[in-house]
């Protein structure tokens, strides 16, 4: 476990002082200071010096093509105009005011997200990280309900905070078993492995929903909240079928148990077809609770919660975050936010994600050690797998995302312990020239780092 905002993000960085190049001295005091599971991404550490738009420098002068955006933070573009000057001018009014006042940022950036939230009479609570959104939110769901019983997806990651490493559905990330939360885990997050593999969609769904209810046949008395990715991130970008939490959503309302959506990754229209994840499931209805994170702040450390007045409300005073709502990543996120609207970069994920998607499916085609490539809109996955066993393929994973920023792309990589899942996340402005780029450099990483069978 990192801790990194994205636990399979950075666990990699094995290798010798020797392959540390120019970076061996910074490396070395990073190990002096820093706990040593903080570990780097690459053999030889990148220093990223600055970025715009779509690129970012290192120290050494090379630029490369930003394909994880920080892992999915900047989700407009690198060094965006508006975003800087709102900071700067909001940087030279006041930075900080706690919430104990209003601040008109904070009070713009809460109407714009409550009513994009799609949720009946919202409240808005934020945050600074989408570690303290998912904790809020089972906070909010545990003390409504009275309940201590939570259900989580299997292969789920919420963040690192006692109560989220608690109910993550992947041992591997979490170094507890102590949490005060009692966790159920249910089937639904990945689909190209474990006993459902192979289903239709519907076969796959009707399966989900027994297994759910079993689960639930299995509870103590009341449960407070299923939580969920609407698309698994850090677990590999693994979508379920169109309507699967609509289906939960039936059983969930039978038995008065709430719906958290989480919304860290798949926020803000970077699934392209839809602005929330949860919105593929659009039969469901809203959410009862939303946490997001990430991409709203481009880099700005904003997260938070959005549920109906009667849920938010049963917290009530001293639930302060003092740094949450502060008025300088407010600014930064209302002008994000935008810009992303007026720019419909929603649209722009669907295009050239979809362009990107094909691309790369037409790339791996001849390739044995790729099983899948999947996506929506700019959230895209490529698994790979060990060639002739069909086994999860980390070493494989590590070599192309090397191979890769020789090449000059940074990916990501994820999948859940197996780290097989090469992941490609860049910000929401991406062009077809980049995508085309970009695509051509992730062909020539995979091809070799295994020949095809072509
Ligand atoms: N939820 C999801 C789906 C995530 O992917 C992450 C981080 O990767 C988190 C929550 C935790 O967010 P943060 O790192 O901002 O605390």
């Amino acid at each position: 476990m990192s801790n990194s905002s994205d636990a399979m993000s950075s666990s990699s960085g094995a290798g010798s002082d020797a392959d540390r190049g120019p970076h061996a001295a910074l490396y070395a005091r990073h190990q002096a200071v820093l706990p040593d599971w903080l570990a780097v991404y690459y053999q030889r550490p990148i220093e990223i010096t600055h970025g715009e738009g779509r690129h970012v420098w290192d120290a050494e002068g090379n630029r490369y093509l930003d394909f994880f955006g920080g892992i999915l933070t900047t989700m407009t573009a690198h060094a965006l105009p508006e975003v800087t000057k709102a900071i700067s001018e909001q940087a030279g009014r006041i930075l900080h005011t706690s919430t104990l006042y209003l601040d008109r940022p904070m009070v713009d950036l809460a109407e714009r997200v409550a009513t994009l939230s799609g949720i009946p009479d919202a409240r808005v609570f934020f945050t600074t990280s989408g570690t303290e959104a998912n904790d809020t939110a089972l906070l909010l769901a545990t003390t409504y309900r009275r309940s201590n019983q939570i259900l989580a997806m299997r292969n789920s990651y919420h963040g690192r905070s006692f109560s989220a490493v608690g109910i993550t559905g992947n041992r591997g990330w979490s170094p507890t078993s102590l949490s005060p939360l009692q966790t159920l885990y249910v089937h639904g997050g990945v689909r190209t492995r474990g006993p459902f593999a192979g289903l239709s969609d519907g076969e796959y769904i009707k399966a989900c929903v027994a297994d759910l209810e079993d689960v639930l046949g299995q509870a103590h008395g009341n449960v407070a909240a299923l939580i969920a990715e609407p698309i698994q991130g850090v677990g590999g970008f693994t979508s379920p079928p169109d309507g699967l939490f609509a289906a939960f959503r039936e059983v969930l309302d039978r038995h008065g148990i709430l719906w958290i959506t989480d919304e860290v990754q798949t926020g803000w229209g970077r699934t392209g077809d839809h602005f929330w994840g949860w919105q593929a499931h659009d039969r469901s209805g809203p959410p009862d609770i939303l946490t997001f994170a990430k991409g709203i702040g481009n880099g700005m450390s904003i997260g938070g919660v959005v549920a109906r007045a009667e849920v938010m409300n049963c917290l009530g005073a001293n639930s302060i975050s003092t740094f949450g709502g502060s008025p300088i990543t407010m600014a930064a996120g209302l002008a994000n936010l935008t810009h992303l609207v007026e720019h419909d970069l929603q649209g722009n994920a669907r295009r050239v994600g979809g362009l990107l998607t094909e691309r790369l499916r037409a790339a791996c085609a001849g390739l044995d050690t790729v099983r899948e490539v999947r996506g929506r809109g700019l959230m895209i996955g490529i698994e790979l797998v060990e060639p002739g066993t069909g086994d999860p393929y980390p070493e494989g994973a590590s070599a192309v995302l090397e191979a890769a920023r020789e090449g000059g792309l940074l990916i990501g990589k994820g999948g859940g312990h197996n780290s097989s899942v090469l992941r490609i996340a860049p910000p929401l402005s991406l062009t077809v020239a980049e995508a085309e780029e970009g695509a051509e450099i992730l062909e020539a990483a995979l091809k070799s780092t295994r020949s095809g069978r072509s």
